[in-house]
């Protein structure tokens, strides 16, 4: 894991180039390599209320205005709202206590709204009480609904018209699919209401007025310049931008606002289209379906300690490997200037590709074309960091053996017996091990005093590809290579 809520120190280089720690990367076992946040394509899955947990596809989501019909916040701080009890209206709120006595005792209940945290009621609002707890509460009209439909309506029409000369030009390769789902131009004037075919002249009228601007504005009330202000009846920004359309100006104005839904999302990879991270699509569960993180594929390198540097002096630098995965890995670290040569699964993977572009929407997710974003592979950046530290890398391999989560309890000892040199790896436990190497930063580095040393390296290890496994195939190894940046510390004064 990298750091929480501090600079990144340990960076991987995705293959579009950009610069990532390894928690917010991904690793596609398809492409066999490192994904970051740009190579993959988001996907909400569904939407669901954060408050009472119920989810919902994306067209009924869309009706409700990605709101919550059942649960409110707070127009005042935003928590959520809780539905409390009483037998007389405009009462005082009862106690805690009381609450279930009183609604055993009276006959009549009645149900108010009430924040637990800043104690606002819909009382407070004058919005009457309901006799039923699930709701009925009045919702507040917005003033502007008509025009707003009308803009929509216009276009939703505008949209349409569009979507069709788009698809004229795809007529000649696909004409099945144009007779099936296309809004033919006929049906779209039909629908707006013109007869002709001249389109373009008769959207004009069809549009709805544009706004004006107006110099005539309504007078400040006079009392405004005499009148002393009191703040804790007037809203405040924040809470006048939670509700847009009425922008209510005084605290009593304000109403309980629906509850916003949140999403789950997953994650493609841009260039297989296969899922690195996909959510289970319960609200409730934390738990993931597939969940390719880089952390639990590629090896990961944290800090352990820095001698201070100076430049041109050599100073130790001690760096900890971890082996996240259930096979024995090989990690050799290589100069930056090392090729990063594709694996030898590279033809194959072309191969795929291929068939997937020829297959169209039977590609391999069962999700059709449509609804998929079109995947566009991110552009391959330059690397913006220079590296101002030679590293003295050591030759020999560094051999990590498989993750075993019992061996972290286990105080008897390594029963793993490595050949390691004692002038690499200092210290060794389970899937870890720490290897001391040199750092040498460079005399001319222009930065002078507390500037940043930043190392480079690849980092080639050892994979097992187990999709091939699911084959009936034996499970395929391969070397691979990360490149990685790692700030290991300032340049101290050289007395
Ligand atoms: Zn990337
Ligand atoms: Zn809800
Ligand atoms: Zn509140
Ligand atoms: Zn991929």
């Amino acid at each position: 894991m990298s750091y929480l809520n501090q600079p990144d120190y340990v960076r991987y280089v995705c293959n579009c180039g950009s610069l990532k720690p390894i928690s917010k990367t991904y690793f596609c076992r398809h492409c066999s390599k490192i994904r970051c946040g740009y190579c993959v394509c988001q996907e909400i899955d569904t939407h669901y209320c954060p408050n009472c947990m119920e989810n919902f596809p994306q067209t009924e989501a869309r009706l409700k205005k990605n709101k919550c019909s059942n649960c409110f916040k707070c127009p005042c701080c935003f928590h959520t709202l809780s539905t409390r009890a009483g037998h007389v209206p405009f009462r005082t709120a009862p106690q805690e206590g009381e609450d279930s006595k009183d609604v055993k005792t009276t006959p009549k209940k009645f149900y108010y709204l009430f924040c637990s945290l800043c104690r606002w009621t819909s009382r407070d609002a004058g919005i009457p009480d309901q006799s039923v707890a699930t709701g009925g509460w009045p919702e507040q009209e917005n003033p502007h609904i008509s025009r707003i439909s009308a803009l929509i309506d216009y276009h939703r029409i505008l949209a349409s018209i569009e979507k069709q000369q788009c698809e004229k030009k795809f007529r000649a390769k696909r004409p099945y699919m144009h007779a099936m789902f296309t809004i033919t131009s006929a049906m779209v004037r039909k629908r707006i209401g013109h007869p002709s075919e001249t389109p373009a002249k008769n959207q004009s009228s069809d549009q709805p007025p544009p706004s004006v601007a107006s110099e005539d504005v309504d007078e400040l009330p006079a009392e405004i310049f005499t009148d002393p202000v009191d703040i804790t009846k007037i809203t405040t920004l924040e809470q006048r931008l939670q509700h847009l359309d009425v922008q209510a100006e005084k605290v009593n104005e304000l109403r309980p606002q629906h509850r916003e839904y949140l999403v789950r999302r997953s994650q493609r990879c841009r260039v297989c289209e296969h899922s690195v991270s996909k959510p289970d699509l319960c609200p409730q569960s934390i738990k993931f379906k597939i969940q390719l993180a880089a952390f639990y594929h590629v090896p990961e390198v944290r800090i352990v300690t820095c001698e201070p540097l100076r430049p041109g002096k050599a100073s130790e630098l001690l760096l900890k490997f971890c082996n996240p995965t259930r096979h024995q890995t090989q990690v050799t670290l290589l100069s930056l200037d090392t090729s990063m040569t594709p694996v030898d699964v590279a033809s194959e993977k072309e191969d795929s590709k291929q068939e997937n572009i020829q297959q169209g929407s039977e590609s391999p997710n069962l999700l059709p074309s449509i609804v998929r974003q079109v995947s566009i592979t991110e552009e391959i950046k330059s690397i913006k960091v220079n590296a101002n530290a030679d590293i003295l890398l050591p030759h020999a391999s560094l051999i990590l053996p498989p993750r075993d989560d019992t061996a972290e309890y286990d105080d008897t000892g390594d029963t793993h017996n490595f050949q390691d040199d004692p002038k690499l790896v200092v210290w060794r436990k389970g899937n870890k091990a720490v290897i001391k190497l040199h750092v040498t930063p460079h005399e001319n580095s222009t930065g002078g005093e507390d500037q940043s040393v930043i190392i480079g390296f690849v980092m080639q290890y050892g994979h097992v590809n187990t999709i091939t496994t699911l084959e009936h195939k034996t499970p395929q190894k391969l070397d691979l290579k990360v490149k990685l940046y790692l700030t290991v510390g300032n340049i101290v004064s050289n007395v």
